[in-house]
């Protein structure tokens, strides 16, 4: 019975940002149980990269093209979906961008807004355009992609914007749960630690970020995406049916201090 839970035969998964990094580790561990997944992300070839690596696995993966900052065109990504497959029953929104280094005082409204425009706006847009199929259904399972530094300041990385990003997509996650929770659709949010992917690259490389990013972590460690991508499936599955407007924090220990 537990694991029949986890399964996801049938039912029809997308994930944005799904190319590379957490979105492909969570797309491969949603394929990986029983479902039919939508890769979609801004770089056409990217996307293309993900669906081929997943495909030579044996898993049954689509893409699409989408800027999650436009809203008409994550509504037309709903659509195409949906013309496509009929359902769709878990959306993980986890196309993100950080960026870090520049002291509040110093932020450009360029700056703020195309971090707000996909950390943040993107998250709504895609929650509102996959939730409206959900709802209809009555049945539906969104997990968003937060961060731990939507839950601590982390000061010395100077990246005020993109900490309040990501918090403000707990509160977003919390609040859309509360108003969908009679009507089947539930949503949570991931708040990872620092995983290594191409995001993370600039502190892996340089190498001074990452000692203190290790010496925080009570773990020592950093994240690997598939550590992301198999609570994402737990939250997304039936296993997690009671489970609705969670932060689930996945660090390491790093909040615990
Ligand atoms: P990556 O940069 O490796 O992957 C992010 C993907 O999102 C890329 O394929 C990127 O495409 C795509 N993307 C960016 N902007 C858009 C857009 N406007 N529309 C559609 N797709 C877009 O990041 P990670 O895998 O590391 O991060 C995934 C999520 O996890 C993000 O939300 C991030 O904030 C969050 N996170 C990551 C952590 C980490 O340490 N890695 C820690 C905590 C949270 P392109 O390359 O073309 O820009």
């Amino acid at each position: 019975m537990f694991a029949e839970k986890l399964r996801l035969d049938g039912r029809v998964a997308v994930v944005t940002g799904g190319g590379r990094g957490i979105g492909l580790s969570c797309a491969e561990a949603l394929c990986e149980h029983g479902a039919s997944v939508v890769i979609a992300d801004l770089d056409a070839g990217i996307a293309e990269q993900g669906r081929d690596e997943l495909r030579a696995k044996g898993h049954a993966v689509d893409i699409r093209q989408v800027d999650v900052t436009r809203s008409a065109e994550v509504d037309a990504l709903a659509e195409a979906v949906l013309a496509r497959h009929g359902r769709v029953d878990v959306l993980v929104a986890n196309a993100g961008i950080a960026r870090s280094g520049t002291a509040a005082e110093d932020v450009t409204d360029e700056h703020w807004t195309a971090v707000n425009d996909v950390n943040y706006n993107g998250v709504f847009w895609c929650d509102r355009a996959f939730a409206r199929p959900m709802l209809k259904a009555r049945r539906g399972a969104i997990v968003n992609i937060g961060s731990m530094s939507g839950l601590i300041c982390n000061r010395p990385q100077k990246q005020t914007y993109y900490n309040a990003s990501k918090a403000a997509v707990h509160q977003l996650t919390r609040s859309l749960a509360a108003e969908w929770a009679d009507r089947g659709v539930r949503v949570n949010a991931v708040a990872p630690t620092y995983v290594e992917t191409p995001l993370t690259r600039f502190a892996t490389e340089e190498g001074g970020l990452l000692d203190a990013w290790l010496r925080d972590t009570p773990m020592g460690r950093l994240g690997q995406p598939d550590e992301v991508a198999s609570v994402v499936h737990f939250l997304a599955s039936d296993a997690a049916s009671l489970m609705t407007g969670s932060v689930v924090v996945v660090d390491g220990g790093f909040t615990c201090w």
